[in-house]
């Protein structure tokens, strides 16, 4: 039933034939598995309910409706709040299918040359091929970017380092062969449907694989900005955060991360579109600075990159790690951190497929991100501080598309390519050309039915813009077993700033020369002119937005308030020894740039000075 139900849905929404959303529905299969059992039911039951009042308002099914009854139907449906925004969530995944599924429309292709450089050469043992128990010197658990780090100077210091991760390995092959959609799948926790609960609901999604979330990340690399640091030290107490001695923890993480700007030559038309834009406007752009080296350009950097050559962790620090002896060992959940007396004594983590391993050892690096760390600390009777958990900051973003003449080929070009910062010093708005091939990004777009088919036939001319808003600690994580309740209420400050963004990203698109902008604003989505523009923006209610965040930090923050602060300014979980905290949830405040290298400076931070006290 629910399969019918989704095949007419899909057919409703993108205009399609039968035939065509019957594909659409088998390339689903790639990633409805990977998704929570709730979500899964949620699509089920939305796609039985659109059918249901198909149904009662016309007496027939919407798979027997005419192009024109389905899509009188849904504009009915879309005129009701409670309605719009479950067609408005349902789409998402459909849309996503559609374009970047094995049938897919959005000209996602393989690279037709071998990648820049081979796997790395890692000491990965899957949990099952793991013995049951053992000792190691320090087991740091997650391998992104802070995990990765923190191994990495473990075992350069001579220490037997064991990396526990609860995601699996990724090969460069499985990237080339495999469509955008599986690979979404299998690289993002749930399936990328991770949401932070509010009004509106913010898209968080979270990397989980060897590498973490640098697997899917852009590559794009900002230093930490001077008044952030200045914030740290004064508000936060955070002495690491010395201009100087962060300053060359950030050039260290640059050197191995081989960071450089994204050349004009590879950057695609997106990007060039938005430099275009900005010099129009008298705006401050630059190419973005990224961890690329060897990138030609192919827009896959969120679902694992093809060439090998945007410089995960998993390509650029775990080799090191593993080089020094450290181990990883993958598809391994950690449920505890073991202690007693007041002193970490190890963990113990369940195998994939049933059973524990426990390994024992003094020193634990905690690396399990922002969203996964305070959870963990909970279950394993370390979460008593009342500020783990709070003080999340997402660093929302939300994107505008335009319509060019020109064709813009969102395909070919680096993902994340060129960045405004006209408005960071004043308002914290980052601007960043980012564009994904289609599929992946036109799930911006607005409409349904034959208007949204029209859009996605012109997607080949379509160019996309993001901005991010350094934001106030507004949200929190819950729960210790299970999936963690992430919760965010955008401030009303913040949320002004983003409704700010979208008129900042319209002007830059219609300077450029687009002819039509889509302003992700429910009821004034797209607007044809920079006086529409603004009327748009005037009329914008937060809670009709479409926000999505990729940088969730500060839920166990760093500090030298004991009270307010659950990890010490060294790096110190509080209230046990042995305990470090290495990954975005020691972020003090939102960081106001994408933050891998803050992360990764931390973490290099706190384990040097682990190593000095121990
Ligand atoms: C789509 C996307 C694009 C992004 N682009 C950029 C960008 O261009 N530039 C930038 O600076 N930042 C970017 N980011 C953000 C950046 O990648 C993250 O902030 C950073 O990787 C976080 O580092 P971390 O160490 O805290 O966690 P992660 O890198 O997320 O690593 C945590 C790891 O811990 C594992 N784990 C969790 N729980 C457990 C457990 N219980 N046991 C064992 N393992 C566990 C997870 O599976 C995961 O692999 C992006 C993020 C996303 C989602």
């Amino acid at each position: 039933l629910a399969r019918r139900s989704l095949a007419g849905l899909c057919a409703a929404l993108l205009d399609l034939d039968s035939a065509a959303a019957g594909l659409v529905v088998a390339d689903l299969d790639d990633l409805l598995p990977f998704l929570p059992g709730a979500a899964r039911h949620a699509l089920s039951a939305g796609a039985v309910a659109v059918d249901a009042a198909s149904l009662l308002a016309t007496g027939h099914r919407l798979h027997r409706l005419s192009s024109e009854q389905r899509e009188r139907l849904l504009e009915r449906l879309s005129r009701r709040t409670l309605t719009d925004g479950a067609l408005d969530t349902i789409k998402i995944p459909i849309v996503f299918a559609y374009g970047a599924g094995a049938h897919g429309v959005g000209k996602i292709a393989r690279p037709d040359h071998p990648p820049v450089r081979p796997d790395a050469d890692l000491d990965v043992v899957p949990s099952t091929e793991f013995r049951q128990r053992a000792v190691a010197d320090a087991v740091v658990i997650g391998s992104g970017a802070g995990g990765a780090i923190a191994a990495r100077a473990l075992a350069r210091a001579g220490l037997s380092v064991v990396i526990l991760e609860e995601g699996r390995r990724h090969s460069v092959e499985e990237f080339r062969e495999r469509p955008a959609l599986a690979r979404f799948g299998a690289l993002y926790r749930d399936g990328g449907s991770t949401v932070a609960l509010g009004s509106p609901p913010v898209i968080l999604p979270l990397g989980r694989g060897v590498g973490g979330t640098t697997l899917v990340n852009s590559g794009t690399c900002y230093r930490t900005p001077e008044k952030v640091l200045a914030r740290w030290r004064e508000v936060h107490g955070v002495e690491m955060a010395d201009s100087e001695r962060f300053g060359s923890l950030l050039d260290e993480i640059e050197r191995t991360l081989e960071v450089a700007p994204v050349p004009l030559s590879i950057m695609g038309n997106n990007g060039l579109l938005t430099l275009r834009g900005a010099e129009k406007l008298g705006w401050s752009a630059h190419p973005i600075r990224r961890n690329a080296p060897g990138c030609r350009g192919c827009s896959q950097c969120a679902v694992g990159c093809p060439e090998n050559a945007k410089f995960g962790v998993h390509l650029s620090v775990l080799p090191a790690a593993c080089a020094a002896g450290a181990v990883i060992v993958s598809e391994a959940r950690v449920e505890r951190i073991l202690h007693g007396g007041g002193r970490a004594t190890g963990v113990r983590a369940a195998r994939r497929g049933g059973g524990t391993i426990e390994i024992l050892a003094d020193l634990i690096f905690v690396a399990a991100g922002a969203t996964e760390t305070p959870p963990l600390l909970r279950r394993s009777g370390l979460g008593d501080h009342p500020h783990i958990g709070r003080n999340l900051a997402v660093h929302p973003a939300v994107s505008v598309g335009g319509w060019f003449d020109e064709p813009v080929r969102a395909s070919q070009g680096v993902l994340q390519s060129a960045g405004i910062d006209e408005l960071h010093a004043s308002d914290g708005l980052l601007m960043e050309a980012t564009s994904a091939p289609g599929g992946i990004g036109s799930m911006v777009l607005p409409g349904l039915g034959r208007r949204l088919a029209a859009q996605l036939e012109k997607i080949e001319h379509l160019a996309t813009l993001g901005a991010m808003v350094g934001d106030e600690p507004s949200g929190s994580v819950h729960g210790w077993e299970g999936r963690p309740v992430i919760r965010y209420r955008l401030s009303r400050g913040d949320g002004a700033k983003l409704i700010k963004a979208i008129g900042a990203m319209g002007r830059v698109m219609f300077a450029a020369g687009a002819t039509e902008v889509a302003t992700g604003i429910r009821g004034h989505d797209t607007v044809g002119s920079e006086k529409e523009l603004e009327a748009a923006t005037a009329a914008a209610r937060v809670e009709r937005l479409h926000i999505a965040a990729f940088h969730p930090t500060g839920t166990v923050r760093m500090g030298s308030e004991a009270t307010t602060h659950p990890v010490d300014p060294v790096g110190r979980l509080r209230g046990v020894d042995g305990v470090y905290v290495v990954d975005a949830s020691i972020v003090p405040s939102c960081p106001e740039v994408n933050p891998q290298l803050t992360i990764m400076a931390f973490a290099e931070g706190v384990t040097a000075n682990a190593l000095a006290a121990n």
